[in-house]
């Protein structure tokens, strides 16, 4: 199947999940936006209250701050593709439990398959920690390390800029340094085109691959 293909039957999944318990409150899911081309991705926490009523991803405050974020990076959200960790709205905005992230990982680890991008970008603690086990965001922020042959790189989430105005500079100096980056990730993809394993290549599999455990500092 194409990836444009996959993307849509994993969002047709999602809007009738019962996979975890964020689906008594949903109003819409989220599964995830943008170019299914494209060779990087942005993962977030979970939708918020804007995103559950409009089934976008970060469409809120947070939302408008990525797109000056990602503008400073010459990007813009027709060329990457935004998705989060869980696709349904924790209530209150709480950070999802594990049981959730362990349901909702099957449409992720799937995403990644099927767009297979060559830059991978955390927005959060949660995002980090699913590529990063022991990562700590204060120290790790802005860094690359390289997951199953894909450059990884955390991010502070855009709402903690928000909420943290100190660390609009900091968040704005690691966007800055995301095209070297890319370019990077995608002359080495390009000089090492096996460095994705099987596995990661077949969408079926992908949910049984732990990335962390392939991490390594670059
Ligand atoms: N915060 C996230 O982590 N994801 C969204 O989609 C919106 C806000």
């Amino acid at each position: 199947m194409r990836p444009d293909e996959v993307l849509k039957e994993i969002a047709e999944q999602t809007t009738t999940c019962t996979r975890c318990k964020l689906h008594f409150s949903r109003k819409n899911a989220v599964p995830g936006a943008g170019n299914p081309n494209t060779s990087i991705m942005f993962i977030g926490e979970g939708p918020g209250f804007h995103e559950n009523e409009q089934g976008l991803p970060f469409v809120g405050a947070a939302g408008r701050f990525l797109d000056e974020l990602l503008e400073q990076a010459g990007l813009t959200r027709e060329k990457v593709f935004i998705t989060n960790v869980v696709k349904c709205r924790p209530p209150g905005n709480r950070d999802p439990q594990s049981e959730e992230l362990e349901a909702c990982k099957h449409y992720l680890d799937r995403q990644i398959a099927a767009i297979n991008p060559d830059v991978i970008v955390t927005l959060g603690r949660i995002s980090m920690s699913y590529f990063v086990s022991n990562g700590k965001i204060s120290s790790i922020h802005g860094r690359h390390y390289w997951s199953n042959g894909r450059m990884v790189v955390p991010m502070y989430h855009p709402a903690a800029a928000l909420h943290q105005p100190s660390l609009r500079s900091v968040v704005k100096e690691d966007f800055a340094n995301l095209p070297e980056l890319i370019e990077t990730a995608q002359k080495s993809r390009q000089e090492n085109p096996n460095l994705i394993s099987k596995s990661q290549e077949n969408t079926d599999d992908a949910q049984d691959d732990h990335f962390t455990e392939q991490l390594s500092l670059f």
